[in-house]
C-alpha cells in the first residue's frame, strides 16, 4: 500500500522548513466540502478514483474490504463519526495512564465532540436494541457503558464534520510547520557504533513527487513521533527497514534493525452492513446510538 498527499506528523523541531502553512482545521481545502458533511459519507469511500480522493481503498490479507484516509486529520476525515471514550478496563490493558487519558478526553470532547440530535430511524433502532435486551438504556453518554445509549458525534448540530485536524487551531503557529501533501517515505537512521539505530530525519515528498529530507535539529531535544497511525506507522517502519528482517530481505531492503513483531497481530472488526428497506426516504444520518453488551460488542 502507498498514502499520498498525506500529512506528516512526525517531527519537532524540523530543520529545514520548505515552507510553513497555517494550521488548519481542515483537510486539504479543495477536498474540505467534499468530507465536511454527514451526508458525504458513502459518497467519498466510494470515490476512489482520483488521486486526489481523501479516502484510499485495500483489501485486508483476510480479504475484509476497508478503506484509509489520506488526508491532515486521518479517518476521522472519512469515519462515520462515532465518538466513544474506551472502557476504562481497555484503558488498562493498554497501560495508558489512566487520569491523563481522562483529561485527554474532557480536552478532545470539548473540540470535537457533540451530543447528537437521534433521527427518526435511530430512534426506532434504539427502540428496538431496547426490545432486544440490550438494556439498561444510559440516555446520551461518551463512556463505555453496558446497555444501550446515544453516543457522541464528530458532527455538529449543523451536520458539519469535525475532525482530529481541528486541534491545530488551538496551536501555537509559530511553534508548529505543517507541510501538506507531503508523504514520508523513510525515516532517516543513524547507527553509531554498534548502538542501537536512531532516527535522525525523513525523507519526504511533495505532491509532484520531488524528494525533501527534515531532520531533527542536531545536538537538540528534538525527537521524531511517529504518527502515522495503526497501519501507516508499521507500514513507514517497515519502509524505513525496522521490521521482520526475513520479510524486509525479501523485498531487497537492507534490514536497519530486526523487530519481528512490526506488522504482525493487526486485525479489524469486519464490515458489516444491514439494509432495512424503508417504505418512504428517511433522513440520512451517522450512526447515533450503540448497543454494548456484556461481550463487548
Ligand atoms: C469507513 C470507516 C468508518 C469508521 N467509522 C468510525 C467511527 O464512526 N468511529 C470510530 O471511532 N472509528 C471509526 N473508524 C475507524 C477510525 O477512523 C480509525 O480506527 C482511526 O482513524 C485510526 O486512527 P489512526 O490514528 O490509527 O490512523 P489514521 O486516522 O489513519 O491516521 C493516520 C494519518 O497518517 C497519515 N499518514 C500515513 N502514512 C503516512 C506517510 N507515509 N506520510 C505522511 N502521512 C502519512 C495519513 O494520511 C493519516 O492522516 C472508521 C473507519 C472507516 C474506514
Amino acid at each position: 500500500m502507498t498514502t499520498s498527499s498525506s500529512a506528516v506528523g512526525l517531527l519537532a523541531p524540523l530543520w529545514p522548513q520548505p515552507f510553513r502553512t497555517t494550521p488548519t482545521c481542515w483537510c486539504w481545502n479543495e477536498e474540505a466540502p467534499r468530507i465536511a458533511t454527514a451526508t458525504s459519507f458513502v459518497g467519498n469511500l466510494a470515490d476512489v478514483s482520483r488521486p486526489t480522493s481523501p479516502t484510499q481503498s485495500f483489501v485486508s490479507e483476510d480479504g475484509v474490504i476497508n478503506a484509509r484516509a489520506r488526508v491532515l486529520g486521518g479517518g476521522t476525515c472519512i469515519n462515520a463519526g462515532f465518538y466513544s471514550r474506551a472502557s476504562g478496563q481497555e484503558v488498562r490493558e493498554m497501560g495508558l495512564d489512566a487520569e491523563l487519558a481522562e483529561k485527554s478526553y474532557r480536552w478532545v470532547e470539548e473540540v470535537v465532540a457533540f451530543e447528537p440530535q437521534l433521527s427518526e430511524w435511530t430512534s426506532a433502532l434504539k427502540d428496538g436494541l431496547l426490545e432486544a435486551g440490550v438494556t439498561p438504556y444510559n440516555g446520551f453518554t461518551y463512556e463505555h457503558l453496558i446497555g444501550t445509549k446515544a453516543r457522541g458525534t464528530t458532527f455538529d448540530h449543523y451536520g458539519h464534520r469535525h475532525t482530529a485536524a481541528d486541534p491545530f487551531e488551538h496551536a501555537d503557529p509559530n511553534s508548529l510547520t505543517v507541510l501538506l501533501r507531503a508523504t514520508v517515505q523513510r525515516i532517516l537512521f543513524r547507527k553509531r557504533g554498534g548502538q542501537t539505530p536512531q532516527a535522525y530525519g525523513v525523507l519526504y515528498s511533495d505532491e509532484m513527487g520531488g524528494m525533501h529530507e527534515a531532520y531533527v535539529k542536531d545536538g537538540s531535544a528534538g525527537e521524531i513521533i511517529l504518527s502515522a497511525g495503526a497501519l501507516g506507522s508499521r507500514q513507514l517502519l517497515m519502509l524505513s527497514a525496522v521490521g521482520p528482517s526475513e520479510h524486509l530481505r525479501s523485498f531487497g531492503i537492507d534490514v536497519v534493525l530486526d523487530q519481528p513483531m512490526i506488522g504482525r497481530g493487526m486485525s479489524d472488526n469486519p464490515m458489516n452492513i444491514i439494509t432495512v428497506p424503508s417504505p418512504q426516504p428517511v433522513e440520512i444520518s451517522s450512526i447515533q446510538v450503540a448497543g454494548i453488551t456484556h461481550s463487548g460488542n
